[in-house]
């Protein structure tokens, strides 16, 4: 479980970063947390010769509100901020339960919210309920900034769209509309540091009246190579009050969308009854949060 020997490079402004990714290219890596990285370098996944580690630029770091943009947040910033954010807590919950749920206090003090995204595992914890809010991504090199909606960005297991000579530099996460809520939920095979078998986020906005629902998204994660965003379960409940029904048609809907394998963690038939159990439980949990805002 030895490294292999690398350089490392330690920019200090998002320009220095820029300049060194654009020049090693291919053979350098981005070290954010080094939670997924270093692990993968250790059993000889990923071998790179340069490691460009960008903890040190200030413009990758921290959580701002900017009233005409929403939030933003910077792609190095660690876990356990966004998890200890009353910010983030007050009006995108659903990112706040699911920060609190990645690995150990130690993991969420190391890990980062780009990375996360970046390593794009099935099973992240982050970008489920980053796509059910709306959240982009910035991509920045040298050349320029380009922004992509997160579900956009993730292309599959371990697949993303960023250039060889681009980084996440920020996401962004739009204003949360009137009457919304929003929330996460997840289940493991046991009651420990386990990647999750299964997770979900539901977002849901309710129109004046605060019955009926007026927007919905719902993102499954863990059942696809990628986070599955549900396209049946608006579909069945927007324009409507929620109603056990209604509720048990979406839920059964979600099963059908989900195109879940079996592995160590779950069967796949398992992984399928729990979106049922997910989307039952998130929905309403969602409804009525959205009813006392
Ligand atoms: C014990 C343990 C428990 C864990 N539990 C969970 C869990 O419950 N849920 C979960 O989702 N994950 C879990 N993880 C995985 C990991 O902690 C997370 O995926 C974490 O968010 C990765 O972030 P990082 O900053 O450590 O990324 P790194 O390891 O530094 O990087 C991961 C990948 O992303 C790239 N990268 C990082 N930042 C950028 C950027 N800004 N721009 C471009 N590329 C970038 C890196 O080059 C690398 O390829 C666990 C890991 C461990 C070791």
């Amino acid at each position: 479980m030895y490294l292999h020997e690398f350089e490392y490079y330690a920019p200090m402004t998002a320009e220095e970063a820029f300049g060194l990714i654009g020049r090693l290219g291919s053979n350098a890596k981005v070290l954010a947390g080094g939670t997924d990285l270093l692990l993968m370098m250790k059993e000889k996944m990923l071998t790179p010769q340069y490691l460009i580690d960008i903890n040190g630029v200030p413009e990758f770091q921290g959580i701002s509100y900017e009233p005409a943009k929403g939030t933003v947040i910077g792609a190095a910033t660690k876990i356990a901020e966004i998890e200890h954010s009353s910010l983030i807590k007050e009006k995108y919950f659903a990112l706040h339960q699911a920060a609190g749920e990645l690995g150990s206090v130690q993991v969420r003090s190391m890990a980062t919210i780009g990375g996360n995204s970046c390593h794009a595992s099935p099973a992240a914890e982050t970008t489920t309920p980053l796509v059910a809010l709306g959240a982009k991504v910035l991509l920045a090199s040298d050349a320029g900034e380009r922004e992509l909606p997160l579900e956009d960005f993730i292309l599959g297991n371990r697949k993303t769209a960023l250039g060889e000579k681009e980084l996440v530099s920020r996401f962004i996460l739009p204003e949360p509309a009137p009457r919304s809520a929003s929330c996460y939920g997840h289940i493991g095979l046991r009651n420990a540091m386990e990647i999750d078998a299964v997770n979900m986020a539901v977002n849901l906005v309710l129109e004046v009246s605060g019955r009926k629902i007026k927007e919905l998204k719902l993102v499954m994660g863990s059942v696809a190579p990628k986070p599955l965003v549900s396209l049946e379960v608006p579909a069945i409940l927007v324009g409507h009050e929620l109603s056990d029904d209604l509720v048990e048609k979406a839920a059964l809907a979600a099963c059908g969308e989900a195109k879940p394998i079996s592995d160590i963690r779950a069967s796949a038939e398992y992984r399928r009854e729990m979106v049922y159990v997910l989307a039952r439980r998130l929905l309403y949990q969602a409804f009525n949060a959205a009813q006392e805002v």
